[in-house]
């Protein structure tokens, strides 16, 4: 049989499963929230005190209590004094950052961006919510293309280097979203040393994924705070991470680290921002998880629930796929997505036929600035929230959209 009939008959088949499926964003799924359920009883009537005697129920604190201070600066490698224990959500505290930049200028020059020409570097594919932070406040993005260790550096630092008006980056180093990639040590090395045209060239590092490894263990990061420092650039780079998919999405942890003198300038804003976070939602995460090893144990028992369905993706993108020249995908070790390519020019129409057949994947483009990819060609798959057997639904509807759409309609 031809394979574009065959190939109609599998469609003409998946639209009598009257499906309704949707992989768009990285969730936990219901049996990874269960694990960090023993969280919501820790703190109680007769447990309002932190370990050194603090009682939580009441204001202070602008920046964290030295308990959660020490385990999140073991969580982003850096010490107790370089962290700022935040709200619920990184995101927040990247926005809020962007925000501060652009009303107050950075730790260095202390001149607003606001209204003045200013580029980011974004390595692609990436996180269409930072791309997002970027057009919201009219920074201007330059796609810069991830390597298997990392951004492409002779480019990155080739853009730096002549254009004064690129004074930042994103950069999601481990289990990157939606590739997979972690950097490698040379890429931090480089990142922390490069010559920029701007004096405060800022780097965001959202390392949104340090801990979140599908079975291996969590990959090794050069600690880039540390490179910064010791190449002379203390305040470079700005850290963050959170337990959004450690503990509980919208209810977790939210941290950033940094030099001293960069602490001082966002505690400055902080001091006008709140009275302080939640100490509460900090206390049951100093109960639950102790320590480092605490939080290590509780992510091998979320890399034991995701990892089979990274397995199933894996497994029925090679079956329906392989060989086929029709797609390429990553295998990632950690993070919570595979980043698929189609040839050029057939992401979207592969993501509205899946939609068609009731499989909602991340819109096509999504994971460039502007939410344009001008190749066509980036489709994030998110497989941590629905069920195996839904996955392996799911991706078989996507790898059989992939292959009819790449025949096309003259064949
Ligand atoms: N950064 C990255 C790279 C992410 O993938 C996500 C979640 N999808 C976030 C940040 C959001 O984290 P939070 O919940 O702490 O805002």
């Amino acid at each position: 049989m031809p394979a574009k009939q065959s190939l109609n008959e599998r469609i003409e088949a998946f639209k009598k499963q009257n499906l309704s499926l949707d992989m768009t964003r990285g969730k936990p799924g219901p049996e990874q929230l269960d694990i960090s359920n023993g969280m919501l009883t820790i703190v109680g009537e007769n447990n309002v005190h932190t370990p050194s005697g603090l009682d939580v129920r009441n204001y202070g604190g602008l920046d964290g209590f030295p308990e959660a201070k020490r385990l999140f600066a073991d969580f982003l490698d850096v010490s107790p004094d370089e962290v700022i224990i935040g709200g619920n959500a990184s995101l927040n505290l990247m926005y809020d950052t962007v925000a501060q930049v652009m009303s107050h200028g950075t730790s260095g020059e202390g001149k607003p961006w606001l209204g003045r020409k200013i580029k980011f570097l974004c390595p692609v594919p990436g996180y269409d919510r930072h791309f997002a932070i970027c057009e919201h406040f009219g920074i201007g993005m330059i796609p810069v293309p991830l390597t298997d260790g990392g951004p492409d550096m002779a480019e990155v630092e080739r853009l730096v280097r002549v254009d004064p008006a690129v004074r930042g980056m994103w950069c999601v180093p481990k289990y990157s979203n939606p590739s997979g990639v972690v950097y490698s040590e040379e890429t931090v090395e480089r990142l922390a040393s490069m010559k920029t045209a701007a004096e405060d060239f800022r780097i965001l590092w959202d390392n949104a994924y340090t801990v979140h490894h599908l079975g291996g263990g969590p990959a090794r990061l050069k600690n880039i705070l540390e490179a910064c420092k010791k190449s002379g650039n203390p305040d470079r780079v700005l850290i963050f991470g959170s337990t959004s998919k450690v503990s509980f999405p919208g209810a977790g942890i939210a941290v950033m680290a940094g030099s001293t003198n960069n602490l001082e300038w966002v505690r400055g804003r902080l001091f006008f921002q709140t009275i302080g976070p939640d100490k509460i939602n900090m206390l049951r995460h100093v109960l639950y998880f102790k320590n480092m090893q605490g939080i290590l144990d509780h992510m091998d028992k979320h890399a034991r629930i995701i990892a089979p369905k990274f397995q199933a993706v894996q497994e029925i993108l090679e079956r329906e796929l392989g060989g086929k020249d029709v797609a390429t995908w990553t295998e990632p070790y950690g993070g919570y997505f595979v980043s698929l390519d189609t040839k050029p020019g057939c992401a979207a129409a592969v993501v509205a036929l899946a939609g068609e057949l009731g499989v909602k994947f991340t819109k096509a483009g999504a994971t460039w600035p502007y939410g344009k990819d001008p190749h066509d060609s980036n489709i994030r798959i998110a497989p941590t929230l629905p069920s195996l057997q839904q996955i392996r639904t799911a991706v078989e509807v996507l790898a059989v959209c992939i292959q009819r759409v790449s025949i096309g309609d003259s064949a």
